[in-house]
C-alpha cells in the first residue's frame, strides 16, 4: 500500500522562472538546465520505482512511503520507505544516464558520459550508510526493534553500473520484488503497530522547502535578470498595466499575470519583497496599485511604514 504522493523537484519551478529571466548567455543558464535534467530524471527514475512497488504484494501487510524527509539530529531524506511487521527497507533510487562506475575511496559515483567525459557525483553506498545510521537512531528513539535493510535501485535495465566493492545490492526495478520477498524474519510489530508506526513517520515528514536561486548561486543579481510582466498568450516581457487591466503589445489582456511575476521573483531572491522592488520588478509607478497586486498573489504584510516587506506564506 502507498501512502503518500510523490512531489515534483521544487527545482524545477525555480530553474522554469529563472530560465524565462536570465539575459541571454548568462553562464548560469546552462547550469541551470543541467540541473533541471537530472532533477527530472531522477523524479522520473523515482517514479518506476514507485510503480513497480504498487504493483507487489507482500505476504503480509506492507507500507510503502515514498520521498520522506526526517530529521533525527541532522536532517535526512529517503527516496523510498517500506515497512512491514518484520523489518524496515530503505531503497535508494539513481537514474543516471551513460555508465557508472562506484568507487570505495574516495566514496563518489563517476558517471561517465557518451563522449568520455567524467563528472563525480557523490557514492549511493555513503549516501545509504548514512541514511540506515539517521534511521536506524529514528526508529531507536521511538522503541521500535526492527531491523532495517537498504538497496540502491538504478532505475532502468540500460543503465551500466560497475562497482568494484558493494556492500549493499545494487537492483534493477525486475528484482525488487525478489529482493523484499527475501528479507524473511519473524513479525516483530502487530498489524497495530506496524500502522502506529506508519502514521509516526508520515506526521514526521518535514516537505522540502525549496531555496531560491540567488542563495544556491550568489553570482546571480538583479542586473542578470530580465523584469517585467510576461504575456501568456505571446511569452513577450513588457505587459503595461493601465485601466486595472495588463496590456500586451499583441493586445491581449489579463488582469492576473503579474501573480506568476511575483512568484518568479519568490523563486529568484530571498526575503521579503518591498513596495519599491515590487514597482522595479513589474514595472509599474503607481505604488497602490503594486500593493494591490501583493495582495491579489496571496502575500502577506510584515512590518510598518517604510520598511513593510510582503512574503509568500
Ligand atoms: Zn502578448
Amino acid at each position: 500500500m502507498i501512502m503518500k504522493d510523490r512531489a515534483r523537484p521544487g527545482i524545477e519551478k525555480v530553474c522554469d522562472a529563472v530560465l524565462l529571466r536570465l539575459w541571454p548567455d548568462n553562464l548560469v543558464a546552462g547550469k541551470l538546465e543541467e540541473r533541471r535534467k537530472q532533477a527530472e530524471a531522477g523524479f522520473r527514475g523515482e517514479e518506476r520505482v514507485d510503480s513497480v512497488l504498487a504493483e507487489y504484494r507482500h505476504p503480509g501487510p506492507i507500507r510503502i512511503i515514498p520521498d520522506l524527509r526526517l530529521v533525527c539530529g541532522s536532517r535526512f531524506q529517503l527516496d523510498v520507505l517500506v515497512l512491514t511487521q518484520s523489518w524496515a527497507c530503505l531503497l535508494e533510487v539513481k537514474n543516471i544516464s551513460g555508465r557508472s562506475v562506484i568507487r570505495d575511496i574516495p566514496p563518489e559515483l563517476v558517471r561517465i558520459t557518451k563522449d568520455g567525459r567524467e563528472e563525480a557525483l557523490g557514492s549511493p553506498f555513503a549516501q545509504l550508510d548514512s541514511n540506515l545510521l539517521l534511521f536506524r537512531d529514528w526508529l531507536h528513539e521511538r522503541n521500535t526493534p526492527i531491523p532495517v535493510y537498504g538497496a540502491v535501485v538504478f532505475a532502468y535495465p540500460s543503465q551500466i553500473v560497475e562497482a568494484a566493492v558493494a556492500p549493499h545490492p545494487i537492483l534493477f526495478p525486475n528484482r525488487i520484488s525478489f529482493f523484499l520477498r527475501n528479507l524473511s524474519g519473524r513479525p516483530l510489530l502487530d498489524e497495530h503497530e506496524l500502522n502506529e508506526l506508519t502514521r509516526q513517520v508520515l506526521a514526521s515528514h518535514e516537505p522540502y522547502v525549496q531555496r531560491p536561486l540567488c542563495t544556491m548561486y550568489p553570482q546571480v543579481t538583479k542586473k542578470d535578470i530580465r523584469t517585467g510582466v510576461m504575456c501568456t498568450v505571446c511569452g513577450e516581457f513588457g505587459m503595461r498595466w493601465h485601466n486595472r487591466a495588463w496590456h500586451c503589445r499583441c493586445e491581449s489582456i489579463s488582469r492576473s499575470a503579474h501573480v506568476k511575476a511575483i512568484g518568479d521573483w519568490f523563486h529568484i531572491f530571498s526575503g521579503g519583497m518591498t513596495n519599491e522592488e515590487c514597482r522595479r520588478f513589474l514595472e509599474v509607478e503607481d505604488r497602490h496599485a503594486a500593493r494591490r497586486m501583493m495582495k491579489s498573489a496571496g502575500l502577506i504584510e510584515n512590518g510598518k511604514g517604510r520598511w513593510k516587506t510582503y512574503h509568500q506564506q
